[in-house]
C-alpha cells in the first residue's frame, strides 16, 4: 500500500489505533478490528485478567481487571481506563492492552499490545512531591504565544513509583520503557487526568549499567560529579509530567497534532516532553521547590542524550534525541575538550538552547505543519560525524545500548 492509497481511501476507521488495514476480495482496502484480526490471541489473553480477579483483594483492582478483559476483546478501552484511574490503593497493578503507537513506522496511528506487571512502592510514591498544583502556572510561564498552550490541563497529576516484575510485548521490545504516562485516550485525560508511573528498578538498572559508564567516558572531569540518580529519576518523571502540558490539537483547525504530523508526531511529542520536563525542573528549582544543584539536572540530562540517540532513528525517542543533540551543538550548549575528547556544558548557552528548542517544538505542534516538521526531522534527526565519534567510543568500550530482563515465574521463585 502506498501512503497515497491510504490517504485517499475513504475507510472511516483507517486512522483508528485498533484496526488492521488489509486488502479485501477485490483488492480494495478494508479495515479489520484488532479483536477480529487477533481473535484467538485476545481471547486467550483476556482470560488471564479474569483469573486474576479471583486472586485480587482490592475491589478497585477487581473491577478494573474485569473491564480490561472486556476491553481487550472489544478494543473499547475507555471504561477500563476510567476504572484504572479510579483505583488508588492497590499495590499490584497490571497495565495490559493495545497501548502505544511507536511501532507504527508509517504514521504512528496503530497501537501495539503490551503488558506490565508492576508493584507499587507505597512509601516512595507517598514521598514524591505533589507538583500538580504548580503546573498551570508553569505552563503560563512558557515563552510561546498563548494560543499554543490554551488547553486546560488536569492538575490531578498522579505520580507513583513502581518496581516492574514483568514486561511483555511493545514495552519489552528494543529500548525498555522506564516511565509511563497513561491512559493515552485524550477524552479520558480531559475527564480524569493521567497517572505517571516511574518504573524505578528498571530506571536504576539503566542508570547503573548504561548512564554511569557513559558519563565516565564522556563527561569532563570538572562536571562528572553532577551525574546523579536523583537527577535522572527527576528528569524521567518530569518528562512524563510534561506530556500533559502544551496542546493536543493544532491551533488552525487541522485536528489533533497526532493526525496532522503523522509519522513525525511521536518524535516531536517525545522531544517536547524532554524539553518541557527540564523547563519545569528549572522553574521549580528557581522557586526553591527542588533543592539539588541545577547543574546535576543539566549534566545528567545532556549525558542521557548520548544514551538515547543509541536507540536509533527508527525510535521516536532516538529521533528526538538526535534533533536535540544537533540543536544543542549548533547553539554551543556544550563544549568539547579536544585533549580528553570529553564534553562539558556551557550553562548560559545550554539554558538559551533549552528555551529556543522548547519554543520551536511547541510552535511546530500547534501549527501542525507536516512539511515543516518533515524538513526539521530530515535535517536534524541524524547522527552526524561529530556525534558518531562519541558513539563509537561507547560501543568500542562495550557499553550496552539496552538492558535485558531476567523475568518470569522461575526468577520470582513462585
Ligand atoms: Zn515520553
Amino acid at each position: 500500500m502506498t501512503k497515497e492509497e491510504f490517504e485517499t481511501s475513504d475507510l472511516a476507521d483507517k486512522g483508528s489505533l485498533y484496526t488492521y488495514i488489509r486488502r479485501g476480495a477485490n483488492g480494495q482496502l478494508i479495515s479489520v478490528p484488532y479483536h477480529q484480526q487477533f481473535a484467538k490471541e485476545v481471547d486467550r489473553v483476556s482470560r488471564l485478567p479474569l483469573m486474576a480477579v479471583d486472586l485480587a483483594k482490592n475491589e478497585g483492582l477487581k473491577k478494573y481487571l474485569k473491564l480490561r478483559a472486556a476491553a481487550i476483546t472489544s478494543d473499547d478501552y475507555q471504561a477500563s481506563d476510567m476504572a484504572w484511574l479510579d483505583m488508588k490503593t492497590n499495590q499490584i497493578d497490571i497495565v495490559i492492552g493495545a497501548i502505544e503507537t511507536y511501532e507504527d513506522q508509517l504514521y504512528g496511528y496503530k497501537a501495539a499490545h503490551e503488558d506490565y506487571i508492576i508493584v507499587k512502592d507505597m512509601e516512595w510514591s507517598e514521598s514524591l512531591p505533589k507538583y500538580g498544583a504548580f503546573l498551570p502556572d508553569l505552563q503560563r510561564g512558557l515563552r510561546v504565544p498563548d494560543e499554543y498552550i490554551t488547553e486546560s490541563l488536569g492538575t490531578d497529576t498522579e505520580l507513583d513509583a513502581y518496581d516492574v516484575i514483568y514486561y511483555a510485548g511493545d514495552c519489552n521490545s528494543s529500548s525498555k520503557t522506564i516511565a509511563i504516562n497513561l491512559p493515552n485516550d485524550e477524552e479520558v485525560q480531559l475527564a480524569k487526568g493521567t497517572r505517571r508511573l516511574q518504573l524505578k528498578n528498571a530506571m536504576q538498572a539503566k542508570f547503573d549499567k548504561i548512564l554511569i559508564p557513559i558519563a565516565d567516558m564522556l563527561v569532563d572531569d570538572s562536571q562528572r560529579q553532577h551525574i546523579t540518580f536523583d537527577a535522572f529519576f527527576s528528569s524521567t518523571m518530569f518528562h512524563e509530567v510534561a506530556h500533559g502540558s502544551g496542546i493536543k490539537s493544532t491551533i488552525n483547525g487541522q485536528g489533533t497534532v497526532r493526525m496532522a504530523l503523522k509519522e513525525y508526531a511521536s518524535a516531536l511529542e517525545e522531544g517536547k516532553a524532554d524539553m518541557l520536563g527540564l523547563y519545569m525542573i528549572k522553574q521549580l528549582h528557581d522557586r526553591g521547590e527542588l533543592t539539588a544543584d541545577l547543574m546535576d539536572y543539566y549534566v545528567t540530562f545532556m549525558t542521557s542524550i548520548f544514551r538515547s540517540v543509541r536507540f536509533g532513528a527508527s525510535s521516536a525517542h532516538g529521533k528526538a534525541n538526535m534533533i536535540r543533540f544537533n540543536f544543542f551543538n549548533e547553539h554551543g550548549a556544550f563544549e568539547k575538550n579536544s585533549e580528553t575528547v570529553k564534553y562539558r556544558i556551557n550553562r548560559e548557552n545550554f539554558e538559551k538552547a533549552m528555551d529556543q528548542l522548547s519554543y520551536m517544538i511547541l510552535k511546530f505542534q500547534g501549527d501542525g505543519n507536516y512539511d515543516q516538521v518533515s524538513k526539521l526531522v530530515d535535517i536534524m534527526a541524524r547522527i552526524r560525524p561529530n556525534l558518531q565519534k562519541y558513539l563509537n567510543k561507547l560501543s568500542d568500550a562495550g557499553i550496552p545500548v539496552n538492558i535485558l530482563f531476567e523475568q518470569g515465574i522461575d526468577v520470582l521463585s513462585l
